[in-house]
């Protein structure tokens, strides 16, 4: 095995979910991937973890149920199942996750199954998601080169040379190379992020309004008292961990009623193992009123998607990503939203992350009267272009270029 993959393995576990000594570790991972689980495993208590709990996963085995279970499975969700995650984030358990898959391993499955599942399981786990939304708990999601993946990225070259390539814009997207030390590169990559953070928080703008020669024309609002996120984060004790790797976003929440104006996405769009090419939404004081895509199944599940419950059709998210950016030069569609957001600037429709002064303890009363949105799913679609523009305005009026032609202009 390519010796990076150890040095993935460390930097997973030191940077990306910096365990702890005597904390518990979940690592999601894909049955395939025992081989990096059993290094992720051995780093972990190296760094001195209580206790690893392996949660496997497999995707042909998950489509499987998804074709063949019974229909009445996908209504209910067992306790036990909500316990076990509920209960270590209550304990403070950190969790990992290591995906990469076919990203059409899901064409064929009734999307609504899905979609119930999702309706029964989301209120279950809701202690789990907002203890992760709110940085409660260390999380952090990276992924493995997979080989239909590799395929379905790179179709007009023989399956080893894909896989390898994909392998190659995993590690040089994770900053690994065979001489480098990539927890440093990482601390480094966070510092420049901070100073974003910082520029715009500083800004305090009242609104940022976007455009582009697609047809995006789109005015978000922000909250009062709202920061910019993104990189590592720091948790109240002082530990870091890095919650998306790759990053190269710093990102914020819109106010709930504040979005108005039309956004047209400019990369695919995965809703269930479908992927909509290109889509419209039209925004009406925060709510998506209108949804416009070619193909009536693939407007079907945007509708789906956008109505899995009422905070589902407004946004929760406003990322910046620079075009001109490490994972955007790639210039290679990669079919999987981690990479493909962190090469664009995106906003996520559902719930919000708790970006506000104080927004980590708030009830969810609270939460919702400072403008944050509350939705079991939330989604990001890419609106970032080589001709964005984004402006933004102060509260005493002023007009700041926040991006010009797609990149940074502050
Ligand atoms: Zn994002
Ligand atoms: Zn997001």
């Amino acid at each position: 095995m390519d010796p990076r993959f150890e040095k993935y393995a460390k930097l997973l576990i030191k940077a990306g979910i910096g365990v702890q000594p005597e904390q518990s570790l979940v690592i999601n991972c894909s049955a395939q991937n025992y081989e990096f689980a059993r290094m992720l495993v051995s780093e972990a208590y190296r760094a001195g973890a209580r206790e690893v709990f392996m949660r496997w996963g497999d995707q042909v085995i998950g489509r499987e149920r998804y074709l063949h279970a019974a229909d009445e499975v996908f209504d209910s969700f067992r306790p036990w199942q909500a316990d076990m995650l509920n209960t270590l984030a209550r304990e403070g358990a950190a969790f990992l996750s290591v995906i990469g898959g076919d990203p059409d391993g899901m064409r064929g499955v009734d999307h609504s199954r899905i979609m119930r599942e999702e309706r029964v399981s989301g209120p279950a786990l809701a202690e789990f998601r907002q203890a992760q939304m709110s940085d409660k708990v260390q999380w952090c999601v990276a992924a493995l080169p997979h080989p239909a993946w590799a395929r379905k990225m790179y179709p007009d070259v023989p399956e080893e040379e894909a896989y390898k390539r994909l392998t190659e814009a995993i590690f040089s997207a994770m900053r690994i190379t065979e001489d480098n030390d990539p927890v440093e590169a990482w601390r480094l990559h966070g510092e420049a992020l901070n100073e974003r953070k910082r520029k715009l928080t500083e800004l305090n703008f009242k609104s940022l309004h976007y455009v582009n020669s697609l047809g995006t024309d789109l005015t978000v609002e922000l909250p009062e008292g709202h920061y910019w996120e993104g990189g590592s984060t720091v948790m109240p004790g002082g530990i870091t961990f890095n919650a998306n790797m790759p990053t190269e976003e710093i990102f914020t929440a819109p106010k709930r009623d504040g979005v108005n104006g039309r956004a047209v996405s400019t990369k695919p769009f995965d809703v269930g193992g479908e992927i909509v090419p290109r889509f419209a939404f039209t925004f009406e004081n925060g709510k998506i009123v209108k949804v416009e895509t070619e193909d009536p199944e693939h407007l079907r599940r945007l509708q789906d998607a956008i109505g899995v419950d009422e905070g589902a059709s407004y946004l929760g998210e406003v990322a910046l990503v620079p075009f001109d950016s490490p994972i955007s030069n790639m210039d290679v569609l990669f079919y999987n939203t981690l990479f493909d957001e962190n090469a664009s600037c995106h906003l996520a429709f559902g719930a919000s992350y708790p970006t506000v002064t104080g927004g980590g303890d708030m009830t969810p009363e609270e939460r919702a009267a400072v403008g944050l949105n509350d939705s079991i799913t939330h989604e990001d679609f890419m609106v970032g272009s080589r001709d964005l523009s984004i402006v933004g305005t102060t509260h005493d009026g002023r007009e700041i270029p926040v991006f010009v032609d797609g990149n940074f202009a502050l």
